[in-house]
């Protein structure tokens, strides 16, 4: 068995020094607990700001102990009558090859519903993220202006496309001229802009004709002042990410986003997917209904192998991935 520990806590963009494999024993299930081999593991954007000891709404890393995340992972060995030998499970595990779990952590995942990726993509943490986040904040009604940011990665290109069932425009913002192809000619976006090429303010400006009424923000930073900048009266703001200030050293500081809400009465709320934890159920239904019917097409980016688990993650953040990351580390 192995695992991966937190090596270092990371002073601005982590490196593969920040990761540490480590040999361990296997483990064995004790009384309500199952011996689970992961299958699947996903690296997300957030687990960076568990690397650092500051206060959050998840307790950080600790320090030489393994990192965890959403696993998709197949049943060994049941001490549980939740379980039993070859059910895959989904839940939040450490990264190792081998876990003994708790059972009643554990979710059933039905390999005959979807390919069981999506219960850590579009079927799980990421698309639900995306559907309570737009649906519940953004609340985007017919005809309106949609930007999202961060439009080609596991949340933004799930929010895009249920901002299209809504009947909204959708403008996406995104880092490659491959992801701008694949949002417009696949995923039916209006417009998408390369935020990586010219001026992005300039190219929002044309993209949104009639201003901004909900701005789906992942990103942060530049990208977010010049989406701001074009509100109109009442828009909406899901604070859901900014990956663009993670990795940063020093604070950052930019115009002040609060002139243009106050001055179009606009909202931005922040929010964790789990504060709407009560309504998973529905937002799995709906999402499934959704993708069954070809209305939600999704995209992953596999990484073979537990030893690439550290490139992966990295990877986020120079925007190695179309869709959902994932790291598959057995059959
Ligand atoms: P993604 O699949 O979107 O992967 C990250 C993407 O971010 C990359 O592919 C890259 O795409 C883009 N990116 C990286 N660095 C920058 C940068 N400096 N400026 C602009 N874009 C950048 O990840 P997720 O869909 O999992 O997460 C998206 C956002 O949602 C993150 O901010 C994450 O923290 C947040 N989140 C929040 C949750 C909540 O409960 N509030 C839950 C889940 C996610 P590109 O090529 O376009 O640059």
């Amino acid at each position: 068995n192995e695992q991966i520990l937190l090596a270092e806590r990371p002073k601005g963009m982590p490196t593969k020094d920040t990761f540490k494999y480590e040999k361990i024993e296997m483990p064995t299930a004790k009384e309500g607990e199952v011996l689970v081999q992961t299958l699947y593991l996903s690296v997300d954007p957030y687990m960076r700001g568990r690397m650092n000891d500051t206060k959050s709404y998840v307790p950080p890393f600790e320090l030489n102990a393994p990192l965890a995340g959403g696993i998709v992972a197949r049943v060994m060995e049941s001490k549980s009558d939740r379980f039993k030998e070859g059910d895959i499970v989904t839940g939040m595990l450490p990264w190792k090859r081998y876990s003994a779990a708790e059972a009643k952590n554990l979710q059933k995942v039905d390999p005959e519903l979807a390919p069981i990726t999506t219960a850590i993509g579009v079927l799980g943490m990421p698309g639900l993220t995306a559907y309570f986040g737009l649906l519940e904040i953004g609340q985007p009604k017919e005809g309106e202006t949609v930007v999202v940011s961060g439009a080609a990665g596991a949340v933004g290109s799930v929010v895009g496309q249920i901002a299209k069932i809504k009947g909204a425009r959708v403008v996406g913002i995104a880092g490659s001229e491959d992801k701008i192809a694949y949002l417009k000619d696949e995923l039916g976006f209006d417009e998408v802009i390369n935020y990586k090429k010219g001026n992005v303010k300039e190219a929002l400006k044309e993209a949104c004709p009639n201003g901004v009424d909900v701005y789906f923000e992942n990103v942060g930073g530049e990208i977010s002042d010049a989406v701001v900048s074009l509100l109109n009266k009442f828009a909406r703001i899901p604070l859901c990410g900014q990956i663009s200030l993670y990795n940063l050293e020093k604070q950052d500081v930019g115009p002040r986003v609060q002139t243009p809400l106050l001055i179009n009465s606009a909202l931005m709320k922040g929010f964790i997917v789990a504060d709407y934890a009560d309504k998973f159920p529905e937002g799995i239904k709906q999402l499934g209904e959704w993708v069954q019917q070809g209305k939600i097409k999704y995209s992953e980016n596999v990484v073979e192998g537990f030893e690439n688990v550290p490139e992966a993650f990295l990877g986020l953040f120079e925007g190695a991935n179309l869709g959902k990351q994932l790291v598959k580390v057995a059959e």
